[in-house]
Order: structure tokens, then sequence, then C-alpha cells
């Protein structure tokens, strides 16, 4: 079980090694020479910054099948929905290699059920996360593409689990996305999973209402309705269908609109508490927000200054204001 991985996030420091979420990273991306070339595709972003706040647990599914390095390349074949494996030079032979792979990865299925997030190496038949070439028999691929069959496998197991590719991190909104993902997977796992009940659900929810408003305003009341007879049917039922149906709602990224509503929303709770001049100032800079003339950060911390003098208790803790730790920098660029 992961541990609490925030603890000393909410002052934007970094969190003690222990403290770091579990990961998953392709090796290649670690920096070591596992390709099948005997090359590496050392990611910068992922072990100078995301490994202060990430534990990574590199896996290669090609090596822990066996196949060596160096080896021939490999790539997907026959049927995009589901495709085999085989070697990309047919003179090395035909010999379908799908389930000397798939006995190879076994454990790390197993083990991924301790993660909170996973980052994949793109264009890989093992590792891609969703546009992987499939061939055809006479050498052409189909317009169709398919998750490598590692990832394809980690798809259907931990469907809930947040997976990226480490390209797709260099877009700030999917980069924000996913760490705001990983985040809240380790947070439900860590304070409600651990030793679940209802008070710690609601708890829970209540912490993350107005991150859930910013992505999604139906997803924000439904859920709401929902917990308020969850009481009514067994716990586990309750958390079985919360759970899913929160990180649907995050799954994309915030838009400006979103935010945009939550901060007026936030800023509802300051009516009685802020004088009308600096109520004024604090619409101007969010819709300054909007236009996009300024980043998210400043709204959200001018907004929170006020909020941490002259908002009540429940408003000061929401995760909102910091959904990950302050030091990544993700929302100066959004
Ligand atoms: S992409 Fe996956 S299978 Fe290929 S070298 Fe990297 S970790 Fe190994």
């Amino acid at each position: 079980m992961a541990q609490q991985p925030a603890t000393n996030a909410i002052d934007g420091g970094l969190p003690a090694a222990s403290d770091k979420i579990p990961v998953g990273l392709s090796t290649c991306l670690s920096g070591q020479p596992v390709r099948f070339n005997g090359s590496h595709s050392r990611s910068k972003l992922c072990l100078d910054t995301l490994a202060q706040y990430f534990d990574f647990k590199t896996f290669c599914p090609e090596q822990a099948a066996g196949f060596g390095t160096p080896r021939p390349a490999m790539r997907l074949s026959a049927d995009p929905v589901n495709p085999r494996l085989i070697f990309s030079d047919s003179s090395k032979g035909q010999q379908d290699l799908t389930e000397q792979l798939q006995r190879g990865f076994q454990n790390e299925l197993r083990f991924a059920e301790r993660l909170d997030g996973y980052i994949l190496m793109k264009n890989s038949p093992s590792c891609g996360l969703e546009r992987v070439k499939v061939y055809r028999d006479n050498g052409y691929p189909f317009t169709e593409k398919s998750p490598g069959l590692f990832t394809k496998a980690l798809q259907e197991r931990y469907p809930l689990l947040p997976l990226e590719e480490e390209g797709r991190l260099h877009d700030a909104a999917l980069c924000e996305n996913f760490i705001l993902r990983v985040y809240a997977h380790a947070n439900f796992r860590n304070e409600v999973l651990a030793q679940p009940s209802y008070g710690k659900l609601v708890a829970f929810h209540s912490s993350y209402k107005f991150v859930l408003m910013a992505h999604s305003q139906a997803s924000y009341q439904s859920l709401g309705r929902f917990l308020a007879t969850a009481h009514e049917q067994p716990l586990q039922t309750t958390l079985d269908e919360y759970f899913p149906q929160l990180m649907a709602a995050l799954a994309k990224p915030a838009k400006r609109k979103g935010h945009t509503n939550t901060m007026l929303h936030l800023l509802g709770f300051l009516k009685n508490s802020v004088d009308g001049t600096s109520r004024q100032h604090i619409v101007e800079t969010i819709h300054k927000y909007r236009e996009g003339g300024i980043p998210l950060i400043t709204p959200i911390t001018l907004l929170r200054h006020y909020i941490d003098q002259k908002g009540s208790a429940y408003v000061q803790a929401q995760r909102y204001w910091q959904p990950y730790p302050e030091s990544l920098g993700l929302r100066n660029r959004l």
C-alpha cells in the first residue's frame, strides 16, 4: 500500500523518500540500455523532476520475457483488436511471440496492484499506450492502432490505474492531468481503502469536491447525489461504484471554463467577509485567466490568500488549492 505522499506538500516541499508515490516506469526511460538495439530512452522529465515525488518501479516486459538485449525488432501483427507479437524481419522467423511476452509480465501485472500510476514508452509493441501500429501479412499497417501488449494487459486488469506515455507528459495539460490522477489514486488508497468506512469516503469526497467541479459539473452533482444515499447499500458496493466515477470525471484535463466557474463559486464563500473592491479585483483576475492572459496559478494564489484569512475550515481544506505538490509548478503552465 502506498504511503500518504503529500504530508509536506501543503507547504510545497518535497516528500520524504518513504512518502513518494509508487509509479511504474518502462525501464528504457530510466536510462538503462534495454531497448532492442542496446540503447535507452532516458527521460529527463521522469528522472530529474518526477523522481523527486514518485518512487519509480522500472520494468521491461521484453527483457522479463527473455528476449535478451540486443534482440531483433518486434512488431504487432494480424489483428488490431487481438494483435500478435512477431519479429519485424520475417527472415528471423514468423513464430508467434505473444505468449512468451505474456508469461514474462505476469509477475509485474500482480505487482502493479501496489502502484498508483504507470509511465510508458511510446510506439513500443509491448509498452506503447494507444497508437502502436499493427501490420497486415502483406507488410502494410492497419488504420486502427493498438496499445502494446503489456499495456493492454495493464489496462484490462487495472482500468482505473492512471497510465501515460512519457512523450505526452511534455504537454502541460496532459502532464498536470496525469499527476492529479496519480495523487487522487494514491490518496484514495491511503485514506479510504486502507481502512474503509463511510465516514472516510465522505471525508475524501468532501476534500475533492472542487477539483471535481472544475473537471465536470455533471459529475460533481451526480457523485454528490450518489453519496447522499450511499449508506443504504453495502460499503464495498459503494466503493466499487464511487471510485470509477471519480476517475472517469478526472480522466481529461479541466478546461479554463471549469476552473473559472469553480473559482467564482469559491469566491462566493467570501461574500460576507471580504469587501466588494477586493472581490471585484479577484473576479477581474479570474476573467483574465479565462481569456488566456495569465496562468491558473495567478487567480488561485490570489483567491487562496483571502480564503486562508477569511474562509471557513471546510473551504480551506479543499484539495483544489493543491491537488499535488506546489513545487511541481504545474499550474504555472496552465
Ligand atoms: S519500450 Fe518497454 S519493452 Fe521496449 S525497451 Fe522499453 S521497457 Fe523494454
